[in-house]
């Protein structure tokens, strides 16, 4: 099985380039941020405890999304392999996935890091926001907090993952979603 990471700051489009690259690898796209979503909009007791750290901006504690991640190993069937989306957002969690992995007599395949700058990070979730209306989108004060996370709390696995030998990076500053698209799908054609 092959276990990628699609790996890059909020707004960088990781949901956006997820359904092309998950449909060429024939893998199971995991997004911890849309699973989390599905839990608040259910009403359910995790739901409601995630529902108050991700309007302001914060992190959901680990056990939470590590146990999302392992369930949906145990659980889904009839792919290739996953495109984790959003997960491992800490050294912590990274530690955990290598973990759950192991247990399975597998690793981490690659981690394809999407950049971009933190001025084009609230353009891009700026013009999210009008779409998709989620409410983490639509204060600037909430998005520099994620932005700040995002630097002190997930930037480090940059270089735990280029220890390993892992971490693969593509600009996606391009104009186009399509062009950018295209950007990813050939980074990945290089990785094997
Ligand atoms: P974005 O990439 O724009 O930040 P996500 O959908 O990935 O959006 O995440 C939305 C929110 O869900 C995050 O700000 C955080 O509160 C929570 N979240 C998602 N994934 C994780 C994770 N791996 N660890 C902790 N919290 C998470």
């Amino acid at each position: 099985m092959k276990y990628y990471i699609l790996f890059g700051p909020p707004g960088a489009g990781k949901g956006t380039h997820s359904g092309a690259i998950s449909e060429k690898y024939n893998l199971k796209h995991i997004s911890t941020g849309e699973l989390l979503r599905a839990e608040i909009a259910a009403g359910t007791e995790l739901g409601q405890k995630a529902k108050s750290l991700i309007s302001v901006g914060a992190l959901v504690p680990d056990e939470v999304v590590e146990g999302m991640i392992e369930n949906a190993f145990d659980t889904i069937k009839g792919v290739d392999g996953f495109l984790l989306d959003g997960f491992p957002r800490t050294l912590a969690q990274a530690e955990a996935l290598d973990a759950i992995l192991a247990k399975r007599g597998e690793s981490v395949t690659a981690v394809v890091s999407i950049m971009i700058p933190d001025e084009l990070i609230y353009k891009r979730i700026e013009g999210r926001a009008l779409i998709e209306g989620r409410a983490d989108d639509a204060d600037r004060s909430i998005i520099k907090h994620r932005i700040d996370t995002y630097h002190s709390q997930t930037e480090p696995l940059i270089a735990f993952y280029k220890e390993q030998g892992k971490y693969y990076e593509v600009d996606v500053t391009g104009e186009t979603i399509e062009e950018n698209r295209q950007r990813v799908l050939k980074l990945m054609e290089t990785i094997e």
